[in-house]
């Protein structure tokens, strides 16, 4: 039996003391915070999205950075794992769409009380309201940490699961890129993921609150179509959000940040070509043919898009819609397929729902999470160069890497 510290009590880890504790280690986790699990808590707005119940090759698919170096951690501990463990735990769980994994009772906290239960049972020591400060390394191998107090405590394994960079507030606020680097690892430049954008155009303070469901957002730089895809999106007092928006940051934050120049294109009517929205418009028009253009939109567009469409167009919204030229009709269905948003910015990481970047992977042995740089030492969850898309798969990357810790310390 050895003695294992664990920094932090977030996803990750919970679930290394959880491993570790089960080989038989004595295990203390140190949590900077009053309690465990506070970013669980606000997690898939407030339901905790658990994992995902898809298939290890989709699983691994959704996570965008250095998937190949989960291999050993999603096959040691599976999405049905933390499932199963929640389960026993008493905490339901269900199903939804595209395989999301809630608590039945769609409160996180169920899934934070699962987790400090299994703690319980495996007699896992928790010091609440301790920063960790620094790994106390001899020669080349970790033998315990340095609280910000001043307090030394010794240890056969440090596991570090101090989580990446985003909301702050809960309590991860890159203390472990900080310790990595003091014990000579490299970090990669941090940028913050799964976020939101600024825009440019004036007109978007307009649309602040709408949500748009079955467009196609393309991203571009210059000519170059650099990501898109189908589905929903929002419209904020700064920018773009949703669906749509998060999925392009994982891919375009490093991007954006650099400054480079981002346009979004919205396609608004991605089922219909050019020539079928003109022959829709066409008809709509036909129909109402002696009002005014303004007037002529209602079943095309929401209401809220129809004065900024309008706008958009340059055409004179008190026009008679029998007086609209087959010109001015072109740019109108030009601009339903087209809709240019600037992106100047992503939001900051305290909007951030990741961190992209962190400790350099090939810097940790992938099948046991210990760094290759210093003996007895461990780095897991979102603190590692890891990130993924949402659907459950940033808290498996959490768990999975902390379980394999766990059961690896020695
Ligand atoms: C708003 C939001 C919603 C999200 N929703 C989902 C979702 O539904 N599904 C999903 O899969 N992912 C979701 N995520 C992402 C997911 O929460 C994280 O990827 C995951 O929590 C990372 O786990 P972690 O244990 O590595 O880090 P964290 O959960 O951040 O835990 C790190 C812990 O370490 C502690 N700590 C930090 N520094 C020190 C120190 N020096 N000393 C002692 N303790 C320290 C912190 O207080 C914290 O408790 C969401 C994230 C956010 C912000």
């Amino acid at each position: 039996m050895s003695k294992v510290i664990v920094v932090g009590g977030g996803a990750s880890g919970m679930l290394a003391a959880i491993g570790a504790a089960e080989c038989g280690h004595s295990v203390t986790i140190y949590e900077k915070n009053e309690k465990l699990g506070k970013k669980i808590y606000i997690t898939g707005k407030g339901r905790c999205n658990i994992t995902n119940a898809s298939e290890m090759d989709v699983l691994l698919k959704n996570v965008i950075r250095n998937n190949k170096f989960l291999y050993s951690a999603f096959y040691t501990y599976t999405n049905d794992s933390i499932v199963a463990l929640i389960n026993e735990m008493g905490v339901e769980t269900k199903i939804e769409r595209g395989n999301r994994i809630f608590p039945v009772s769609d409160k996180s906290s169920d899934v934070i009380m699962a987790l400090s239960k299994r703690l319980k049972e495996l007699g896992v020591d928790i010091k609440y309201n301790s920063i960790a400060k620094s790994v106390i390394v001899k020669e080349t191998t970790a033998i315990g940490i340095e609280l910000e107090n001043g307090n030394k405590i010794y240890a056969d394994n440090v596991i570090v699961a101090t989580g990446g960079y985003s909301y702050q507030t809960t309590g991860s606020s890159g203390d472990g890129y900080r310790m990595a680097k003091e014990v000579g690892h490299n970090v990669t430049k941090i940028y913050p993921s799964l976020v939101p954008f600024n825009a440019k155009e004036e007109y978007i303070k307009e649309l602040q609150g709408l949500s748009l469901k079955n467009v196609k957002a393309a991203f571009y730089c210059g000519d170059k179509e650099l990501y898109s895809e189908f589905g929903e999106m929002l419209f904020t007092h700064f920018g773009v959000s949703g669906p749509i928006v998060l999925s392009a940051s994982s891919y375009l934050t490093e991007k954006i940040s650099n400054n480079e120049n981002i346009t979004m294109k919205i396609d608004l009517k991605p089922a219909l070509s050019f020539e079928a929205l003109d022959a829709r418009v066409t008809k709509d028009f036909s129909s109402n043919i002696n009002k005014d253009f303004r007037n002529s939109l209602n079943d095309l567009l929401p209401k809220k898009l129809i004065p900024v469409i309008i706008n958009l167009a340059g055409i004179d919204e008190f026009k008679k819609v029998h007086d609209i030229t087959r010109e001015e009709r072109h740019k109108l269905v030009l601009l339903l397929k087209c809709l240019e948003v600037t992106i100047t910015s992503t939001r900051g990481f305290n909007e951030a729902i990741i961190t992209r970047g962190g400790i350099e992977v090939k810097e940790i042995n992938s099948s046991t999470m210990e760094s290759k740089i210093i003996k007895h030492l461990f780095f897991t969850g979102e603190v590692l160069d890891l990130d993924a898309l949402t659907g459950g798969y940033n808290l498996q990357i959490a768990y999975s890497t902390g379980y394999l810790a766990g059961i690896s310390v020695y």
